[in-house]
């Protein structure tokens, strides 16, 4: 019997437990998207819409979501990811046509594969430029215990994971135009989740996409890189686009979400700025739990 236990014990010990955010996967909403055929298992690939491709980094909590836009003449990969696995090789497998990134601000997150492009736009920021120098602290905290669900790609080196630097080709700025022939994407300053947050407004399509600025979970605001003025005017700038939307593609968890969330969120930020509803605390900051999304703000 001992040996029984000890065995179960030892069996326990080897097999790595789920984190419970993994355990709920996939999310629902999932279900009804196409999805695309992918070499990397790193990856899961979905067509949003013709010529958008959401491409989803599941196997780590931040749930990431880059998106691939093509154009007529070029495309734009808005976002590079956590860097673990090669998004460059992906993005490349859905498009012959030259790749310019563009990213929906600058932690670590979302850049991790900008290293590996030459074509890099970014906010003309300090927030920027300091970020675009690379880090290894946050980079290590995405793949410690409970972060990770799943394997790591073959030959990923943990000890060596880092934000690796990357070099900006061009300065951008509020209300910028990045042509890609038959489809333009305007630059929407949304400073708030970071002072360089953007969201890209493809005009003709009707879509937002939206970064850090609002996805379905709870929105982390409580960096000491938020402002959260600055992100209460930001939202109220995006909920006036809301009537000319017909859907909103967020940064992290799922890629699709309804335009009237941007209103909510206003209304939301502007219910817990007046101290009208009551946060709950959560790994030491407070949650405000709202209808289909939360804000996580500093206590
Ligand atoms: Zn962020």
């Amino acid at each position: 019997m001992r040996l029984v236990i000890f065995a179960l014990a030892l069996l326990s010990s080897l097999t790595p437990q789920k984190p419970e955010w993994c355990r709920q996967l996939p999310r629902p909403a999932y279900r009804h998207l196409e999805r695309i055929a992918t070499k990397d298992s790193w990856f899961e690939v979905y067509r949003i819409r013709p010529g958008v491709f959401a491409i989803y980094e599941p196997h780590q909590a931040e749930e990431i979501i880059s998106y691939l836009i093509l154009g007529a003449k070029r495309a734009v990969l808005f976002d590079t990811g956590m860097g673990i696995s090669n998004i460059k090789a992906v993005a490349e497998g859905l498009t012959s046509l030259p790749i310019a990134v563009v990213n929906s601000h600058t932690h670590n997150d979302h850049v991790g594969d900008n290293w590996r492009f030459e074509d890099v736009y970014g906010m003309d920021t300090d927030f920027t430029r300091t970020n675009a120098k690379g880090s290894k602290a946050d980079a290590q905290a995405e793949i410690a215990p409970g972060e990770i669900c799943g394997d790591l790609p073959p030959g990923f080196n943990a000890a060596d994971y880092a934000t690796r630097p990357f070099h900006i080709s061009h300065w951008i700025h509020d209300r910028d135009k990045i042509d890609l022939g038959e489809r333009v994407l305007e630059v929407i300053s949304v400073p708030g989740h970071t002072p360089d947050a953007i969201a890209l407004l493809d005009e003709k399509n009707g879509l937002l996409f939206t970064g850090d600025t609002f996805y379905p979970g709870p929105i982390w605001l409580f960096r000491p890189e938020t402002d959260l003025d600055a992100y209460l005017a930001s939202v109220k700038k995006l909920a006036l686009l809301s009537p000319r939307l017909q859907l909103l593609l967020p940064a992290h968890n799922e890629p699709v979400a309804e335009p009237d969330n941007l209103p909510r969120v206003v209304e939301a930020m502007e219910e817990v700025r007046n101290g009208k509803v009551r946060g709950i605390p959560k790994d030491g900051n407070q949650e405000y739990v709202f209808s289909g999304f939360s804000f996580l703000l500093a206590k």
